[in-house]
């Protein structure tokens, strides 16, 4: 094979892989980021329940695995019980397991990837797939909202029942609703702990949001109830899909895109099509 021909498989794959055209009607394959308290868990509900989308948790994954005592539930015990990262090479196979498995066209990943390595491996097996992320959400609330919400969390520890001074408050102050007994604070639900988790999240964060900068997109808000229709509003209109439905949009909804819009589709469409015609080319020419 060429080297020329390398090159443009290459130049090709890397626009197919981040080629987010606005309007073009797509299944939600997302990425859902967020520190620690930002309500990625409460997110991801609503999207399950509005979109269809299957929650695809690397926490969650890892936790099953032990559970169930499988090789890479063994090997990723020890580090989690220390509160490290799992080594990349154990996550990537999870995860590729995982998506080859998945039956939907819709899904949302939470807590992978966490690093580059993951980042990009992720990439190579989604591109095998054809069906490359397209949507990067990036769930932003303001730290102080954050440890305040902290600070008011109470917990029945043998039940891990949760409860919230500000929204959701025990109906006798400091006693669990059900059995009467003390409630408790979690040890890390301190400032302490969570400026440690903040500052760890976000040296993880910013090198994956510079190598997702072109389908990454921040939401801001002080509560889930603001964000999340915000949220619903990026994936109608990037990628056409209806709430409700978890199906793309009729076709003929097309008309309502912008010339603007229209004319960007029209140009990498006819970018890849040439590029396709290009490699055909060069492929036949190869084998004369
Ligand atoms: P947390 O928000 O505390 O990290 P998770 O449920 O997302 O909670 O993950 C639990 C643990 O699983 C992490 O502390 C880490 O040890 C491991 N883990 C999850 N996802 C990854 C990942 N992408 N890379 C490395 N380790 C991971």
């Amino acid at each position: 094979m060429s080297l020329f021909r390398n090159v443009l498989c290459q130049a090709r794959q890397r626009r197919f892989l981040h080629d987010c055209p606005i309007n073009a009607i797509q299944p939600l394959r997302l990425l859902l980021l967020g520190s620690p308290g930002s309500g990625k868990g409460t997110q991801s509900e609503r999207l399950q329940k509005h979109f269809g989308v299957l929650h695809v948790s690397s926490g969650d994954l890892l936790r099953q695995n032990i559970q169930e005592k499988t090789p890479i539930g063994k090997q990723a015990a020890s580090y989690m019980t220390k509160g490290q990262l799992v080594p990349d090479p154990i996550l990537i196979s999870l995860i590729d397991q995982e998506l080859n498995q998945v039956a939907t066209p819709h899904w949302l990943l939470d807590g992978f990837p966490r690093t580059l390595p993951q980042a990009k491996a992720l990439d190579d097996t989604l591109t095998r797939m054809m069906q490359p992320l397209n949507i990067v959400i990036n769930l932003e609330v303001p730290e102080q909202v954050i440890l305040e919400r902290i600070m008011d969390r109470w917990v029945h520890i043998p039940s891990g029942r949760v409860y919230n001074l500000s929204y959701n408050p025990p109906q006798v102050a400091g006693r669990d609703d059900e059995t009467g007994e003390p409630l408790s604070r979690r040890p890390d639900d301190c400032p302490e702990v969570f400026r440690v988790r903040m500052q760890q999240y976000k040296q993880m964060v910013t090198p994956l949001l510079d190598y997702y900068r072109d389908i990454a997109i921040t939401i801001k808000g002080n509560t889930s109830d603001e964000i999340y229709p915000k949220i619903e509003r990026e994936i109608v209109n990037r990628l056409g899909l209806l709430p409700g439905t978890g199906t793309p949009m009729p076709t003929v909804d097309l008309s309502a895109f912008s010339a603007a819009a229209v004319a960007k589709t029209n140009a990498s469409r006819q970018r890849a099509a040439m590029a396709s015609v290009e490699e055909e080319r060069i492929a036949d020419s190869s084998f004369r």
